[in-house]
């Protein structure tokens, strides 16, 4: 098997938590530049396929690739280092930190000085507020902001692969808005993105293919065009 550089290759993946199977030979790829994103009910397995993806819990994998790295053998702490940003669930800012040191924490994998000054230039760019916030503890800003915040922090080490698992939680109608906005902005930046959701009309909106997930397995796969109008995605939510 060929591998276009900084392609996401993933098969058979599963995770056990003992005797508890959350993800079950799952299977997919995320072309680079591309958006994916996993819908699926509480419980369908799609925090734990991020987890795995990271190395912070324990899986099995036929085959787990970014581009030349093979995943099964790099340690968590270095998988940043291979290009893949990671924005977790509730999005563990520091609350007694500036938004500015914030940012510096997501940026220890950039060697030199200028290159974090570089980076935090460029996000700041894509995200004007967090400038003007720079020098406010971000347990201060509101929980838009501070999902703003914790994809600024994974911007900072540069991934071509942004994992986001539900940016939209806890959120406003209208602020959910503003996530499509920071989701195409990301993508027309070239980022490469999966996006985990319960929410499954943002999911549709911000992607072009989807994995609809089911008790840990991959029950359905499509354009996210198709898939939005399948009455049968609607039945897997609902557990029909
Ligand atoms: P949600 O949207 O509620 O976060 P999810 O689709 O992300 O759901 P997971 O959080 O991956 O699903 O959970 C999948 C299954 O694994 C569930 O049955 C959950 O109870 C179980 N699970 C998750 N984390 C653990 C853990 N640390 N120990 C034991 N079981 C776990």
């Amino acid at each position: 098997m060929t591998f276009v550089a900084q392609d996401l290759v993933v098969s058979g993946l599963s995770v056990h938590y003992g005797g508890v199977r959350a993800v079950n030979s799952v299977s997919f790829t995320v072309g680079a530049g591309e958006c994916v994103g996993i819908v699926g009910a509480n419980g369908a397995g799609k925090t734990s396929t991020l987890k795995a993806l990271m190395g912070l819990v324990p899986r099995h994998a036929d085959t787990l690739r970014f581009g030349d790295h093979d995943l099964t053998r790099t340690k968590a702490r270095d998988i940043v280092r291979c290009g893949i940003g990671y924005v977790p669930e509730g999005r563990h800012v520091f609350p007694g930190l500036t938004v500015e040191k914030n940012l510096l924490l997501g940026a220890y994998t950039l060697p030199w000085k200028t290159a974090v000054q570089q980076t935090m230039s460029e996000v700041f760019d894509l995200f004007p507020m967090l400038a003007e916030m720079r020098h406010r503890l971000a347990g201060a800003l509101s929980g838009g902001q501070q999902q703003m915040l914790a994809v600024g922090r994974a911007l900072m080490a540069n991934p071509k692969l942004i994992l986001l698992d539900e940016p939209s939680m806890g959120l406003s109608p209208k602020l959910i808005d503003d996530i499509l906005t920071v989701l195409r902005r990301l993508s027309a930046a070239g980022h490469a993105l999966l996006l985990v959701e319960q929410n499954a009309k943002l999911t549709f909106e911000a992607t072009t293919t989807c994995l609809v997930m089911e008790n840990g397995e991959v029950a359905m796969t499509g354009t996210s065009t198709t898939l939005r109008h399948d009455p049968r995605v609607r039945q897997i939510y609902l557990g029909l």
